[in-house]
């Protein structure tokens, strides 16, 4: 496998701990993790505890997202903690993360070596309840506008949401009569 990060190197089977199996890049050192080998590794290690963290996605920095190297998706950067300027790579496609050189060794020192999984399973089910959301309001205006009407008004919302003058074409569109002196 071609190494997301460097784009130059190879990755190949390595070891990050006694037990804990990942490919590594020969040519910048990254890692790349599989849940799966991740969660046997944490089982055998209950020293490593899970400590809460809060998630967010890091969206500007979209131009520099990896490709995962086994699926070819786009990768989601994770923040993983505020006072930290970690990041972590996730296929959620593959369940896999990319680490950049030394930074197990940082997470491991930061005491977040234990959350690897949770802040994923953390950030996937945010995703499931966006999701949902979103979902839930189509079905309502579905519902309420009837099929026909709702496809409708969509494209027409859209056009009117990206359009210079949507203020003035929404007035236009909402009054009564716009030929006509009178309001
Ligand atoms: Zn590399």
């Amino acid at each position: 496998m071609e190494c997301p990060k460097c784009q130059t190197g190879n990755l190949t089977l390595s070891y990050l701990e006694l037990f804990f199996c990942v490919q590594t890049c020969n040519g910048c050192g990254g890692n790349w993790v599989l849940i799966e080998d991740y969660v046997k590794w944490k089982d055998q290690h209950p020293e490593y505890a899970y400590i809460d963290v809060d998630v967010t996605e890091d969206l500007d920095d979209a131009v520099k997202a990896l490709l995962c190297p086994s699926s070819g998706l786009i990768m989601r950067k994770l923040k993983i903690a505020k006072e930290t300027s970690h990041r972590i790579d996730y296929s959620a496609s593959v369940g896999g993360v990319w680490l950049d050189n030394g930074e197990w060794q940082l997470l491991k020192n930061s005491g977040l070596a234990g959350s690897l999984n949770t802040i994923l399973t953390e950030h996937w089910q945010l995703k499931i309840r966006e999701q949902r959301t979103e979902d839930t309001f189509d079905m309502l205006y579905r519902t309420k506008f009837g099929d026909e009407d709702y496809d409708k008004v969509k494209v027409l919302r859209e056009w009117l949401q990206s359009h210079p003058q949507k203020s003035d074409l929404r007035a236009f569109l909402l009054a009564q009569d716009p030929y006509s002196v009178k309001r």
